[in-house]
């Protein structure tokens, strides 16, 4: 088993390659799909939004069987996410979980607008997202900010910080997993300008 702190190593190091170009070969092919045709040990689990931009494996430049990933527009957690990380986390013994959003997020820019211009949602299942988004635009709001390019960008970690802890406190299982197993969940922040992750909610220091 991989612990969570040499989990964040790899992913650290990972997204280093990706930002520099300078990925690793061979983690794809016929061999690498061998070794993970019976079993697969994924050493970090990431919940990241579906935006085309921000794929896991290859902004962490990882390969088949690595890493562990759910996305859902906006990085939201609801009962199936909190099931997913559950499932990997107790089956695959995975001890990293990282809540992956990123800059310019649509989700929370949708959020804003409903919230500002009162636009108004027709589809339930879209608003069932929004509607996971909204308090952590909405306490940004009260503090008097106004709907610009900073209350997005401030936003989006709120709704980091905010799937981070529904995690950590939002299943009996992942609570216990985090107090006895090593469990670590932590937020980060992927930026479409410079391709770098910040890990910048509950990651320990790199040494
Ligand atoms: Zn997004």
């Amino acid at each position: 088993m991989i612990s969570a702190r040499k989990a964040l190593e790899l992913l650290r190091a990972g997204n280093r390659r990706f930002v520099a170009e300078r990925q690793r070969d061979g983690q794809v092919g016929a061999s690498r799909r061998e070794e993970v045709t019976e079993r697969q040990e994924p050493f970090a689990i990431v919940l990241g939004c579906s935006d085309s931009r921000v794929p896991a494996e290859i902004v962490f430049d990882q390969g088949l069987g690595d890493l562990f990933v759910i996305r859902v527009a906006g990085n939201i957690v609801a009962p199936s996410q909190i099931g997913s990380v559950e499932f990997a986390a107790d089956r695959f013994g995975t001890r990293l979980v990282v809540v992956l959003g990123h800059s310019q997020c649509g989700a929370v820019i949708a959020t804003i607008e409903e919230l500002v211009q009162r636009a108004d949602n027709p589809s339930p299942n879209l608003r069932s997202i929004v509607d996971r988004v909204r308090p952590s635009v909405e306490s940004l709001l009260s503090m008097g900010m106004a709907p610009d390019a900073t209350l997005v960008q401030r936003a989006v970690r709120a709704n980091v910080r905010s799937s981070v802890d529904h995690l950590r406190h939002g299943s009996a299982i992942l609570e216990d997993l985090i107090a006895r197993q090593g469990l670590l969940v932590i937020g980060a922040e992927y930026s479409l300008d410079t391709g770098r992750v910040d890990f910048f909610y509950g990651a320990p220091e790199e040494t």
